[in-house]
């Protein structure tokens, strides 16, 4: 099967919404081990250097404008957060946070985000070990405590899944809760220094435990269940539909920028020191006039799997962390989950066909909301 967004019967999905995030700030109150915590001020400064109009300005013209407050931790600046839910007229409003400070927003804000992104890496125990004794209690409590003011957006745990991970284990451990309604995970790749470790993991332990979790999705389908695994619900409306989810599937550069406290835009949020990732200033550019202006190429654009993996990551793509060796270690773990979502494909229709669940609930994300699809 190719998955060529040139190959026969390939849609272009629609867009849904351009996405703009809002660094609120570059410091963090934790030192999660593999992000090691706030950026340098001189590259993402703790206080917003541009003014509410500036932002407006910037964003005229968008239409379906989804907002995603990031950092550093962007609570550790609600006024910003709080001035630009009164002032800027988004369609949606989304925020990233690692879950310790919820106190700092005002519920009447928390009502208003359509979806809540809470930083979690799954059990207590590997929780914790990476992010903080106690961070795992206290992002939980959150997570309840936003459901009891009233909170009935989509609330998305997000991992970080590194070598103390079991994903199967960890994404069950998650969903029991009965807080969240969807789970998506990012590999720890790239960023880990340690590749020799981390490839065997991948292969021996991920990518097994990765089969066993799209088994148990798949047999939860057949009862009318569809558990919310962001990445396999998003891959699988793809596979039935055939969709091209774009290059890459988070939207960075052709429908997602970044507005970093300094001013300056950015193709992608984290890429706060990549030269090819800046396009311009806050201030004398537009979000629509900065579009499109990096893109993935080869080998996605002629790679068999592009209209579902898109080039994964637009940040691993050109950053090459683990060279070009490292970079086809990734392709091969993103080919394990595609063909196992794939060859499940007669499972999936036939639960739809008989009527279990429908096509549309598998339809995710509604809008470009920040998973990145590929993990
Ligand atoms: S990242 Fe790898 S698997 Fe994904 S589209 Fe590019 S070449 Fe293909
Ligand atoms: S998936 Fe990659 S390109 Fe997209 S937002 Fe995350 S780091 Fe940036």
């Amino acid at each position: 099967m190719s998955f060529n967004p040139d190959a026969e019967g390939f849609l272009e999905r629609p867009r849904r919404g351009l996405l703009c995030y809002v660094l609120t700030t570059g410091k963090c109150n934790l030192r999660c081990d593999y992000c090691g915590g706030s950026f340098p001020n001189h590259l993402v400064p703790s206080n917003v250097k541009y003014t509410i109009r500036d932002l407006q300005d910037f964003l005229s013209g968008v239409d379906e404008l989804v907002i995603a407050f990031y950092g550093g931790e962007p609570l550790l600046n609600p006024s910003w957060i709080v001035k630009v839910m009164e002032k800027i007229d988004a369609k949606h409003f989304v925020i990233q946070t690692n879950g310790t400070l919820i106190d700092r927003l005002p519920r009447d804000y928390w009502l208003q985000m359509d979806v809540v992104l809470l930083s979690i890496d799954g059990v207590e125990e590997v929780t914790d070990k990476h992010r903080g004794r106690g961070v795992y209690g206290k992002v939980v409590e959150a997570a309840r405590r936003l459901r009891e003011m009233g909170y009935e957006g989509d609330l998305i745990a997000r991992m970080t899944l590194t070598e103390s991970n079991d994903v199967y284990r960890d994404v069950v451990h998650l969903l029991s809760l009965s807080l969240f309604d969807h789970v998506h995970w990012q590999l720890n790749a790239v960023w880990n220094p340690n590749m020799k470790r981390f490839v065997p993991w991948l292969f021996n332990y991920y990518a097994p435990e990765l089969r066993r979790l799209i088994d148990l999705w798949i047999s939860k389908l057949l009862e009318g269940e569809v558990l919310g695994v962001a990445p396999f619900k998003a891959l699988s409306y793809a596979i039935i539909r055939g969709l091209n989810l774009g290059a890459p599937p988070c939207g960075a550069g052709w429908g997602a920028l970044a507005v970093n406290t300094n001013g300056e835009v950015l193709a992608c949020p984290i890429a706060v020191d990549a030269s090819w990732a800046r396009l311009g200033d806050i201030k004398t550019s537009t979000f629509v006039d900065l579009l499109e202006k990096v893109r993935i190429g080869f080998p996605c654009t002629s790679c068999d799997y592009g209209a579902l993996c898109g080039g994964r990551c637009l940040y691993a793509y050109h950053e090459r962390l683990w060279g070009d060796e490292g970079f086809k270690v990734l392709c091969r773990i993103t080919k394990v989950l595609i063909d196992q979502l794939y060859d499940n494909k007669p499972k999936m229709e036939k639960a739809i066909k008989e009527g279990s669940v429908s096509l549309e609930a598998l339809d995710y994300p509604p809008f470009l909301n920040t998973i990145e699809v590929i993990p």
